[in-house]
């Protein structure tokens, strides 16, 4: 037997989340609303400075409120990247709204002001920008051509805690943010997310509709002597075991993302010569912001091509994965969207790009075991501290 294999991921975990959630237990505090989830929603509404945060029990659960407060229905456009997560699309399709998908641009895999502008219509009610491995979009062309065309700005900032814009945490900048503490995400509870509204005027009926449409909230503040049926909604929120888990999480947050981007850098430096050789491309983060380390996508330039890559790297024990069929190509992004014009980027991209290996505290020699895989599948000599 060789050595065991790198995993792609491998979920972090502090060491105090049985504490906490034993904590929960002790208290008999199981369900949504407790101690833990106040505390995880008190932390993200202030890093983010939002007038309120909701814990969901997924990023796909914080979309899909995002799209009923944002009150979309049959006929009206969401403008948004085909290179995405499927949810970023589906949480407004069962809305009966039209997610329009855009290209994203070559250097940053993102979107911006240009490629939607084009896309907007009388329909166009809101536009998605998604903070694709953890780095901006360039927000403030973006959030002017909204104001000028009366569109909500709903952030995926999925992948995005705690990266921000010139300074500006990502998932604040929006009329909403949505937030995942997928078991994949930086910080995660297993299954989670949050919803950030950051736009005053929406927080009463957020919380209305994240309550399975009762006024429960005030309720419990004392306000009003019964609560009742006031609006539509659903179950949105998360369990407060989940909430305990999460929050070691988010009290670790500082040392997760130090953790991940020395993997990251290291990466970025190791693949420098590749990239020089033209035998791949590395991502680009922008300037317009620190990043969180989320993933390191590169692109293959090939010969040899992306598969045959991943292959090489799995007959090396590195389990490397693709990111991002396109949206546009997928049966229900066929029959539930459109595509704006080509999308000639998303679809090169998607047939190019690997993602390594990357987690919190992975230690050097998987890292330089994913550096030196590489080299070899590309045909290249690995750098001195990578050899064996
Ligand atoms: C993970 C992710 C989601 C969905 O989050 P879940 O918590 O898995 O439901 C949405 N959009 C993007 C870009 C994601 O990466």
């Amino acid at each position: 037997m060789g050595e065991d294999v790198v995993p792609f991921n491998r979920p972090y975990a502090t060491g105090r989340e049985l504490g906490y959630i034993q904590e929960a237990i002790d208290v008999s505090e199981t369900a949504a609303g407790g101690p833990f989830a106040r505390r995880c929603e008190a932390w993200l509404a202030d890093h983010h400075g939002s007038a309120a945060a909701l814990l969901t029990h997924s990023g796909t659960g914080a979309l899909e409120l995002a799209a009923l407060l944002a009150g979309v229905g049959p006929g009206d456009e969401v403008i948004m990247p085909s290179f995405t997560y499927t949810t970023t699309a589906s949480a407004f399709a069962l809305r009966g709204a039209v997610p329009v998908f855009v290209d994203v641009r070559e250097d940053t895999l993102r979107i911006d002001a240009d490629l939607v502008a084009g896309a907007i219509t009388p329909r166009t009610k809101a536009v998605v920008p998604v903070h694709y491995a953890g780095a901006a979009v360039d927000m403030d062309p973006l959030l002017e051509l909204a104001r000028e065309h009366g569109l909500m700005v709903i952030e995926d900032a999925a992948h995005a805690l705690p990266s921000d814009y010139r300074g500006r945490p990502l998932g604040s900048l929006g009329h909403l943010g949505a937030l995942s503490f997928h078991e994949t995400k930086n910080l995660t509870c297993g299954e989670g997310g949050a919803l950030l509204v950051n736009d005053e005027s929406l927080a009463k009926r957020a919380r209305v509709l994240f309550d399975k449409g009762t006024d429960r909230a005030r309720f419990l503040r004392g306000e009003v002597d019964r609560y009742t049926w006031r609006d539509v909604g659903s179950s949105f929120a998360a369990s407060e075991i989940s909430a305990a888990y999460l929050w070691a999480q988010i009290e670790s947050v500082d040392e997760i993302t130090a953790s991940r981007r020395a993997v990251w850098d290291t990466y970025h430096a190791a693949f420098a010569a590749l990239e020089d050789d033209g035998r791949l491309r590395r991502p680009s983060m922008g300037t317009d912001g620190a990043h969180n380390a989320h993933l390191y996508g590169l692109q293959v330039t090939g010969p040899p091509g992306r598969d045959e890559v991943i292959d090489a790297l799995a007959a090396r024990g590195v389990q490397a994965v693709f990111h991002y069929v396109p949206l546009h190509l997928s049966e229900a992004g066929r029959r539930h969207a459109r595509a704006h014009g080509d999308l000639a980027v998303s679809e090169r991209v998607s047939g190019r790009l690997v993602r390594l290996p990357l987690w919190a505290h992975m230690p050097a020699a998987p890292v330089q075991r994913v550096i030196r895989a590489v080299h070899e599948a590309l045909g290249a000599e690995a750098p001195a501290t990578a050899r064996p």
